[in-house]
Parts: C-alpha cells; structure tokens; sequence
C-alpha cells in the first residue's frame, strides 16, 4: 500500500515536473495551460510546485510540527525550531493538478524529512542535589577528643531548567535557564568537646614551663648533715605558675609543717604528686583536676631558703626520683624565667636586639636571645 502510494507520487512529481509545470521568466499573467504557482527547493534540490506563497509557510510549519512531534516529550518542552535548510521559491505556472497537496507534502517529509537541517531548542528539566557543609563549633559541654553530631546534615534539592539545543540531533548548547531550590540542604554540626579531662593520662608533664632544676632527688648535704631530698627543687620565683603534673583528684590543699603551702594530687592508679612551698593555692581538696591545669602559684612557704617549687612523686607509699617519670629534659631548652633575665640582661645579643626591659618581650622572643648568646 505505501510503496504503490509512493509509485503514484513519484509518478506525479515526474508528471508535475516534466509535463505540468514550467518555470516562469518575470512576471506575468497566467496562461491558458495553467496558474501560476512556486517551485520550492530545499538545499538547492528541487522539491515540487505549490500554488502560493502561504503554502510555503504552510510547508515549513510542517517540517517544524514533525520535528517538534519528534523532540517532544513528557520532560520537556519545545522553545525554538528552527530550519537551517534554505528553502528557496521560483515562480512557475502549473497545471493545477500538479501541485503538492498536504498530503504529498508529508509524504515528502516522510522521505526526505532527514535531509532538512533544523535547530531546535528544548527546555529539559532536571532534580539536583545541594551538598551540605560540615561545621565545627567547639564545646565545653563535653571531654577533649570528642565529637558530637549535634545537626545531622541533610542534602536539599532543587530543580534545574536547561535550555538545551539540538543541531540535526546533535546536542550543541546547554544553558540553565531557571533554578527552583525545593529543598534547603540542612548544614551538619559537629561539637568538638572542649573540656578537659580530669582522668590521669598515666604520663606526667613538669609542673613548670621553664624546668632547672636547682636540687635533685636523694641523698645530699644540707648545712652539714646528710639529708634526703624526697623531691626535685625547680627553679621559680615567688608567683611562678604552677600546673597539675597529671588529671587526678586533689586530696590536701592546705599548709603542712615544712612543705608550707601544699597540694597533693592522687592519681587513677594510686600515685601522688606534691607541690610545696607555694605562695597561693587556686584549687579546693575533693575537687578534680585535669593535667596542665594551674592550680596554685610557687612561693617560699614552710623550710625554705628561698622561693622555689618542691615536686615530688610518691608510688606505692613512696618517694620516687621524679626525673625517671617525667620528659627528658635532654635535648630541649628548657629555660626558667630567672635563667632567661640573667642570660639577657648586660649581655651582647640583648644591648643589640634589645631596648626594652625583658619583661617586654615574649618568653619566645627571650628564649632566642638566649640561644643566639650560646651560639
Ligand atoms: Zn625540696
């Protein structure tokens, strides 16, 4: 049935073409033989004999109808079609029977409808996901190392219109026309845990920034009688700040014969540490507190011959060498604020780099004067 409906066209645009039609010179009336009409190409090729020029929009609303017929769908939406093709007409006088008649002109795109260059431009939509950021906000409310979700972060979502543009089905531009946020992503919360522990970490940090020690543990002389030394003596001056060697519970906060002003700390595993001679104490017995926390500043109280900070680590009932317990002091510069003024003050590196009191400058900036005087 097609192919003889074909035939028959064929046929008739052979007829048309060759018997029914000739090309028109100028303008002029119509003849006896027939009316005026229009070839039309299409890219030069020639394609039959329309009687006017509205039948020529006639044909390329059709070429545009398929092609939207073909593009169109549930998702998207038709813009633009345009035709790329030349579409040319030469006036011509025919036999009315020779005209192209709407259905030949389906036939004709039916056939030849992948031969016309077109552009078409669809709007297509699309569902995005919005990430979500992560942020951190610190809190006192929990431990050192922990982290919370306080916000469970969610994606949002929105809608992206594109413009999309197909040149002879090849996809040739894409543009965002419109976004329609449906959803707001939900940022997530992370609290990291600010507060400190007070469990013991097992390890022990000197009680001091700057170390020298100026007596050492065991046995020594003291104003011509053996003595022994149940501690380490640190180098500080009267209002030095004192810090808890390890997390633990303070059991003695008060004065105590010859330690004068005293802290003593119990650890998780049953040690103590002792902090004597101190000017003030800043932390309460029964409380707990965590390592590296003041808790009370070095002084001169109880049998002393001047200020300093007596440390001591008992185990098992008793005294220990804290030194055997606590960071090497090797290899790292440890300097007492006493030690950093007398290195400092009079000396070449200070009077150079130096015009202000020392007390002016940082602990950083006093340690490098120091070193650069060793060097
Ligand atoms: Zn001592």
């Amino acid at each position: 049935m097609v192919k003889k409906n074909l035939f028959v066209l064929l046929i008739l645009f052979m007829v048309g073409l060759t018997f029914g039609c000739s090309e028109k010179e100028g303008d002029g009336a119509a003849s006896e033989n027939g009316i005026e009409a229009y070839l039309i190409r299409v890219d030069g090729k020639e394609i039959g004999y329309i009687s006017g020029k509205e039948e020529i929009e006639a044909f390329k609303e059709l070429i545009k109808s398929e092609k939207i017929k073909e593009y169109g769908n549930q998702n998207s939406e038709i813009i633009k079609v345009t035709i790329n093709s030349e579409i040319e007409v030469d006036k011509a006088i025919c036999d009315p029977e020779s005209l192209m008649s709407t259905e030949d002109m389906i036939k004709y795109y039916e056939e030849n409808g992948d031969s016309i260059s077109f552009s078409i431009t669809v709007s297509e939509k699309d569902k995005v996901y919005i990430s979500f950021e992560t942020v951190y906000k610190n809190s006192s409310a929990y431990y050192e190392g922990t982290k919370v979700v306080s916000v469970k972060g969610e994606k949002g979502e929105k809608d992206i219109t594109y413009h999309v543009t197909y040149v002879d089905g090849v996809e040739s531009g894409k543009v965002v026309f419109e976004e329609n946020v449906t959803k707001d992503a939900v940022n997530e919360v992370i609290l990291v845990g600010t507060k400190k522990s007070t469990a013991s970490t097992g390890s022990y940090a000197w009680p001091l920034n700057s170390v020298y020690i100026t007596s050492s543990y065991g046995g020594r002389t003291l104003n011509g009688y053996y003595d022994f030394h149940l501690g380490v003596d640190l180098r500080a001056s009267s209002g030095t700040w004192v810090y808890a060697s390890d997390g633990g519970e303070v059991v003695f906060a008060g004065y105590n014969g010859s330690y004068g002003y005293l802290i003593k700390i119990k650890h998780d595993n049953g040690d103590y540490t002792y902090y004597a001679h101190l000017s003030k104490i800043a932390v309460s017995s029964g409380t707990r507190v965590y390592k590296g926390q003041y808790i009370a500043l070095s002084g001169a109280t109880g049998n002393v011959t001047g200020a300093h900070l007596h440390f001591e680590i008992r185990k098992n009932g008793s005294t220990v060498n804290p030194v055997s317990y606590l960071p090497s002091l090797k290899g790292v510069v440890i300097m007492s604020s006493e030690y950093l003024e007398s290195c400092l003050v009079g000396t070449e590196a200070y009077q150079s780099h130096y015009a202000l009191p020392v007390s002016f400058y940082s602990r950083k900036e006093q340690e490098e004067c120091c070193l650069a005087r060793h060097r």
